[in-house]
Formats: structure tokens, C-alpha cells, sequence
């Protein structure tokens, strides 16, 4: 059995690229959904960064906690996906917008 286990299944959908993290070569259609990275480096990427105990307590208080968290990453230069950019953006609208009335006063 010399058979070449990396030649392409000839099906595949969208185009298989390396994943950023463990360059294993995963479909475009995935990549776009997990930010350039495969389903497992996206899982463990989803374990990892943030400190669970904290982010829970904070959700009792704070119901967008969790978007405020992932406002917080994005700032810091972590990528966030797509679905996540928007997730936040769409949770905190209203207090963004309130910030750009008050910003608003000096601009013409
Ligand atoms: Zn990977």
C-alpha cells in the first residue's frame, strides 16, 4: 500500500486550503465559517482563551457580557469570525449608537 494519502477527494467543496493553525488541509467552506481554521482548532481555539468562571459570573449580571468579551478580543487583535463580529455589533447596537450621539455633539 504506497498509495498517496494526500491527493484531494475529487469532491470536495470549495477549494482545500492548509488550516492556519495545524495546516490541515480543510475545505474553503469550513475555513470561512471557523476563521481560516479547521473545526478542531476552532474548538480547541473556543476552549482556551477565556476564563469560564468569570465570563459566567459576569453573564448574571450582565446579560451581554459575552458580547462585551468578544468586543474586548476583537479590540486586542484576536480574529473573530464573521458570525461573531456580527453577533457582538448586533447585541451591543443600542449602546453603540448611544456612544455615537454623544460623540455626535462636536461633529457637524
Ligand atoms: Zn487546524
Amino acid at each position: 500500500m504506497s498509495n498517496d494519502r494526500d491527493t484531494e477527494a475529487p469532491h470536495t467543496p470549495g477549494k482545500p486550503l492548509p488550516c492556519r493553525i495545524c495546516k490541515t488541509l480543510t475545505a474553503g467552506a469550513t475555513l470561512a465559517v471557523y476563521g481560516a481554521q479547521c473545526f478542531r482548532c476552532y474548538a480547541a481555539y473556543c476552549r482556551e482563551p477565556q476564563p469560564k468562571s468569570a465570563f459566567l459570573a459576569d453573564k448574571r449580571r450582565d446579560p451581554k457580557a459575552w458580547a462585551r468579551a468578544l468586543k474586548a478580543r476583537e479590540e486586542r487583535g484576536e480574529h473573530l469570525t464573521l458570525a461573531q463580529r456580527d453577533m457582538w455589533r448586533e447585541a451591543l447596537k443600542s449602546e453603540l449608537a448611544q456612544h455615537q450621539h454623544v460623540d455626535e455633539g462636536g461633529a457637524s
